[in-house]
């Protein structure tokens, strides 16, 4: 089981740096097959401007271009943040609340909002995931809560998020439940995964 709070995402992502390698790492990552050359490479990261070099013909990718992040000048650590609060808030947050959390202006944080709500709502999709011989794992995570050191299912105050990613092609489905009971858990699966699909999960789900 993860947990995931305010000090755990700091910690995680401490500045607009870290937030530029992860982006770059879940879109593309080491090894990536460069479009120029067509060669897997090794990509530095370019102190230039925000990019990554390959290391054999030296062409360049923005983890940026092509994202919801693309021509915003708002940090990349206040988009980041931004997500977390709507991941692991119950019932969305609002462009208000944004521009208190984030200290942007109503105008940013209302455009923001649109995007993230808009892609969540492509990730959130009604495509099931999977389907015969595929592989979906499931996972749930607690999320935000204040008691220090609260551990275990069901933690007072938390909210729960359950997981489900195609293996292999990371489709995913994130989906706020109420309880991590053998129903709702199992109606979620039965919602979201094709039949014919191998679940896999940590454990603990029935
Ligand atoms: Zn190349």
């Amino acid at each position: 089981m993860k947990q995931c709070n305010v000090r755990q995402f700091f910690k995680q992502f401490p500045d607009d740096e870290t937030c530029l390698e992860h982006l770059f790492n879940v879109r593309f990552g080491q090894g990536h097959e460069c479009p120029k050359c067509k060669r897997s490479a090794k990509w530095y990261r370019l102190q230039s401007e925000q990019a990554f070099s390959c290391q054999w013909c030296g062409h360049h990718i923005h983890p940026m271009v092509g994202s919801i992040f693309e021509k915003s000048r708002t940090p990349l650590q206040l988009w980041f943040y931004a997500i977390f609060l709507f991941t692991t808030t119950r019932h969305g947050v609002s462009a208000k609340e944004l521009q208190r959390q984030l200290g942007v202006t109503y105008k940013t944080a209302w455009r923001m909002a649109a995007l993230i709500r808009e892609h969540m709502a492509a990730i959130d999709g009604d495509e099931p995931l999977g389907g015969e011989g595929e592989i979906v794992e499931v996972d749930e995570t607690y999320v935000g809560g204040h008691k220090k050191g609260t551990v275990g299912r069901g933690a007072a105050g938390k909210t729960i998020v359950m997981g489900m990613v195609e293996r292999g092609k990371g489709k995913a489905i994130v989906k706020v439940i109420p309880n991590t009971t053998q129903k709702t858990l199992q109606g979620e699966i039965a919602a979201n995964v094709k039949q014919g699909t191998e679940v896999h999960t940590d454990g603990f789900l029935g």
